[in-house]
């Protein structure tokens, strides 16, 4: 009888080139196990021997490296084998690529401490990465995750890295995109020119991760002014970088959580509460930035860096000090850091493109010769309720899926209008594409195609239909009309609050609130504030905001003056329109429009009456992005107070035009904090009304206006106390962005309930 015993375990999830490996090949060294691992086409296998079987079973899922991610773990004892004298990393076990992809990771502690030793032979170079950080998704072709399907081919490994990638104790075992400055990638420019040219005033587009970036000297205004002009971005935040959390916290407040968010490996742009600059407590001097970088705005997005390069570009700004104590120190420098492209195209990422659109906006452009196979925006985060909130999500989150209750038919789901993303089912998981941007122009219409094409290629996966939106004219109507393939159309709002219960994985009966900008309605209307009853994946509409008027159609959007002037008709106010809006061109025309019923169609949309309330309030006219007139209205709340009976339930709708009269009266700081309490306590009574009426206590939230810190907490909080259960968009962003998974979620289950018979899901309705 020996006291031997072997197990085999089959793991899956993000397993692979993540340093699993490696990490498993020291713990069974340490365990004194024998035995052998090795990657497999649906994760790690390994088998291991020897008398601490179960402290290594016990241990392994309990220190990971920090990329890696499991699923699931499937272990069996089985008979030990005579003779076995060492643990070994085997050849990988061809098979069906089913693993995933993992995102792209900011440069780590071990390879920062590599990049400023000078005794390192990856002393100041700005490619250097390991197992645990630099580029994955960005520079892979197709699975299995290897160099030679990676942008990296092209570059063989010099010796030294040869020696490394080979060794099981270096950090940089079967890093693929390992490099050294002898056989990697290199810059067409040294660090030392770029940061001349950032401190003499000028705008460099420079090639990151994910794309091009345009970067220069936030705290130089005439700079910020030249860049709103060439990118024609008038009045549309920035994002900033800092060099650390140190220099982050000049300029804004920092929560615990924000900090976490901001070292996080992903490294996201954080929306961090503006500092007043007299009441800062700090000892940095001026902790004003020019006011072009965010104009009007309570909050300032910031970043940590991310590559090798952006702290190699602050190491000089920094004077060159040695060691690394300067990472962590105050430093004054802080840089904009914002996709490169012109306005309303996607983000650029080819050197080709670059050098051709890019000359008007940079003054000089740096590259390096390794392609970006998968171009990735910085992901964008918020905090609200203590919990982290994507306002866009990309580089360092994509394409890692989202776990369905149930396996579905492979479905391609196409997403919405703005803010668009695709979203493609593999078994039970989800996985949904980096942010593609607005489908206005042949750009983001290329880009979609480029996306559907990689992840259909990634994932190895045939889809059985197509989803889309239900509005008829969107691009992905007509691109889900003319596929091989039968197609789903699903409303808009549906698909938003299906989002939501997937990725909670909540079924039955559930009521579900979308406050949102615009979607096509069932009956043809422009909806957006709706209160629909969800049993399975069938909704009724039990209700929405009562209607106002778009006078002038879609141009209301941009011109919320005109949503006001809309208001003021409905509250039989006729002569306020001439006197707040006598400036505006067409204000006259605009009232007999309302009068005859001409071009002004009825909205039941949360942002439109945010927007009329901002330009109510005299806050915000024009919108020159979307959400402009919501988020400078949101920007003035310092204490949200609600307006009893600010709001009257009538029938199906909630009408919330006792309020919009109210703020007739109010300044821009009163009438922000009472349309936003108001707006929050009205929503909650009426969820709670049909909550009671109905027994249905847990409710879903969706749509854009659920980036609104206040709005979303509030309105949860009032929840809780009427004893709701409320659930909010956690892994996707609330937004559009998050509609292809709803889709994909409702047409995958509408497959399966049709029984695969295609004449019967064909169709053009909503499910
Ligand atoms: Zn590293
Ligand atoms: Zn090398
Ligand atoms: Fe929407």
């Amino acid at each position: 009888m020996t006291d031997k015993a072997r197990a085999k375990i089959l793991v899956t999830g993000q397993v692979q080139g993540v340093g699993f490996r490696p990490y498993i090949y020291q713990l069974a060294k340490h365990y004194q196990l024998t035995g052998w691992v090795c990657n497999t086409g649906e994760g790690v296998s390994i088998e291991i021997q020897g008398a601490k079987v179960q402290d290594f079973i016990k241990y392994f899922p309990l220190n990971l490296p920090h990329l890696a991610k499991i699923d699931t773990i499937n272990t069996e004892l089985i008979s030990p084998y005579a003779e076995e004298s060492s643990f070994d990393i085997i050849e990988s076990i061809a098979g069906a690529a089913c693993t995933k992809i993992s995102p792209d990771a900011g440069t780590c502690q071990h390879c920062l401490k590599e990049l400023f030793d000078h005794t390192s032979r990856f002393y100041l170079y700005p490619f250097l990465n390991c197992t645990q950080c630099g580029p994955r998704f960005s520079i892979t072709r197709q699975l299995p995750y290897d160099r030679s399907q990676t942008s990296m081919d092209v570059f063989p490994l010099c010796k030294e890295c040869h020696c490394d990638y080979h060794d099981p104790n270096n950090r940089r075992f079967h890093a693929q995109p390992t490099a050294c400055i002898h056989c990697g990638p290199a810059l067409s420019m040294s660090v030392n020119e770029i940061v001349q040219l950032i401190n003499s005033g000028n705008i460099l587009a420079i090639k990151g991760l994910g794309g091009y970036q345009l970067i220069c000297d936030a705290r130089n205004e005439a700079t910020v002014l030249k860049l709103r002009k060439r990118k024609a971005r008038y009045s549309k935040p920035f994002a900033l970088m800092a060099l650390n959390l140190e220099s982050a916290s000049q300029y804004t407040s920092i929560s615990a959580e924000e900090k976490t968010l901001l070292t996080h490996w992903s490294k996201p742009i954080v929306l961090l509460q503006k500092k007043h600059p007299v009441h800062n407590g700090s000892n940095h001097g001026s902790s004003l930035l020019p006011a072009p970088i965010a104009p009007g705005l309570s909050h300032l997005g910031i970043m940590l860096p991310y590559t090798p390069l952006h702290y190699l570009i602050f190491h000089a700004l920094a004077g060159q000090p040695d060691g690394i104590e300067w990472l962590h120190e105050y430093l004054a420098n802080i840089l904009i850091v914002t996709s490169a492209n012109a306005s309303g195209n996607p983000l650029l990422f080819t050197d080709e493109a670059a050098g051709n659109e890019l000359k008007e906006i940079a003054d000089a452009i740096v590259t390096y010769n390794r392609d970006i196979v998968t171009r990735l925006d910085d992901s964008v985060l918020r905090v609200i309720n203590h919990h982290p909130v994507y306002v866009r999500r990309a580089r360092g989150f994509a394409p890692e899926p989202i776990q369905l209750v149930g396996e579905v038919p492979s479905v391609l789901a196409l997403g919405s209008y703005l803010k668009n993303t695709i979203c493609i089912t593999r078994g039970n998981e989800a996985f949904i594409s980096q942010h593609i941007g607005d489908l206005k122009n042949a750009a983001s219409i290329h880009f979609f195609h480029e996306t559907i094409t990689r992840f259909t290629k990634y994932l190895q996966v045939k889809p059985e239909c197509v989803i889309h939106d239900y509005h008829p004219d969107y691009y992905s109507t007509y691109f889900a009309q003319h596929q091989a393939l039968p197609s789903i159309a699903v409303q808009h709002h549906h698909a938003h609050l299906a989002a939501v219960l997937a990725e909670h994985q909540l079924q039955g009966k559930t009521l579900g609130l979308a406050l949102d900008g615009f979607g096509w309605g069932d009956d043809g209307m422009a909806w957006g504030g709706e209160l629909f009853l969800f049993d399975h994946y069938h909704y009724e509409r039990l209700g929405s905001l009562l209607p106002i008027y778009l006078p002038g159609g879609d141009i209301a959007a941009k011109q919320p003056w005109r949503i006001a002037a809309g208001i003021l008709f409905q509250l039989g106010q006729e002569d306020q329109i001439s006197k707040r809006f006598k400036d505006q061109r067409g204000h006259v025309l605009l009232l007999d429009l309302l009068k005859k019923r001409i071009n002004s169609p009825l909205t039941t949309s949360c942002g439109r009456l945010f927007d009329a309330a901002s330009a109510l309030l005299n806050i915000c006219h024009y919108s020159h992005y979307e959400g402009q007139a919501a988020m400078l209205l949101e920007s003035k709340v310092s204490a949200p107070h609600a307006l009893e009976n600010g709001w009257v339930i009538e029938g199906k709708h909630l009408n919330l035009l006792p309020l919009m009269q109210q703020l007739l009266n109010c300044s821009p700081e009163e009438g922000a904090n009472l349309f936003h309490g108001t707006l929050a306590k009205a929503l909650a009574t009426w969820i709670n009304d049909w909550s009671k009426k109905l027994q249905v206590y847990t409710v879903v939230l969706g749509g854009g206006c659920f980036l609104n810190q206040f709005l979303c907490e509030l309105l949860v909080r009032y929840s809780h106390e009427y004893g709701l259960i409320p659930y909010l968009a956690k892994q996707l962003p609330p937004t559009d962005a998050g509609i292809s998974l709803g889709q994909a979620w409702l047409g995958g289950n509408k497959v399966i309930v049709t029984t695969r018979k295609d004449d019967q899901y064909v169709s053009s309705h909503p499910c």
